[in-house]
């Protein structure tokens, strides 16, 4: 998408330093098809369930999990997912380190940074207690950290939600070297803002395959 690119240069960021994931939840197969067709290599979802068809037409993609996991799906979502960017609690982190076995299980640190009630995610203060014993998991790879900004009016007022998760990510990156300096934030309407300020993922679903069907 050239207006990633063009928000990367507006921030002096190389394009390549951003990888656009295409959240593909209702998007059935055959749009898929042609976005892939298109040059999209990088598919998102955010049920375990509703990847696992799309996961099997498309094994070349990379795909990622996205929204809420729970543990009892965690073993699928591994063999499913070659990143998991919605770990929101220690007690998910330790059960995908259980199973992990000789793999190593990829993900990132889900972070309710805005302390959004409807949000899922670590808050800023839990994460800062967590993360030291965190990281000594067997198993896994912290990448990095992601947020789910709120839903705002204008792209610029989710400026703050991203400069506030980049800030943690810089200070616990400063403590702990073993986290991985990926932040995964900005959607179909603020994604701009979110290069601007650092993202190394962000991730479309509206931008790229059109409006989701509204739930009647
Ligand atoms: C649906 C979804 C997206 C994509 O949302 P758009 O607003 O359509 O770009 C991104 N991230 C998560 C976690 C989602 O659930």
């Amino acid at each position: 998408m050239g207006r990633i690119g063009d928000a990367a240069h507006r921030s002096g960021r190389e394009p390549e330093a951003i990888r656009l994931v295409g959240v593909s939840k209702t998007v059935g197969v055959e749009r898929l098809a042609a976005a892939v067709a298109a040059g999209l290599t990088t598919l998102g979802e955010n049920r375990v369930q509703e990847a696992s068809p799309k996961v099997a037409a498309f094994p070349d993609a990379e795909w990622h999990l996205v929204g809420q996991l729970q543990g009892n799906k965690a073993g699928r979502a591994i063999e499913l997912f070659s990143l998991i960017q919605s770990v929101d609690s220690m007690s998910l982190a330790e059960r995908l380190s259980r199973i992990a076995d000789t793999r190593h299980v990829r993900i990132l640190l889900q972070v309710n940074i805005d302390a959004d009630p409807a949000k899922a995610g670590f808050s800023a203060t839990d994460l800062d207690a967590h993360l030291g014993r965190l990281l000594e998991l067997p198993g896994l790879r912290v990448d990095g950290l992601m947020t789910v900004g709120r839903l705002v009016e204008r792209p610029e007022d989710a400026r703050s939600t991203f400069v506030a998760l980049r800030r943690l990510s810089e200070s616990l990156q400063a403590r702990h070297g073993a986290l991985g300096g990926a932040l995964s934030m900005g959607m179909s309407d603020d994604f701009e803002v979110a290069v601007e300020e650092g993202a190394t993922i962000v991730r479309g679903g509206r931008a790229l395959f059109g409006d989701r069907p509204t739930i009647a």
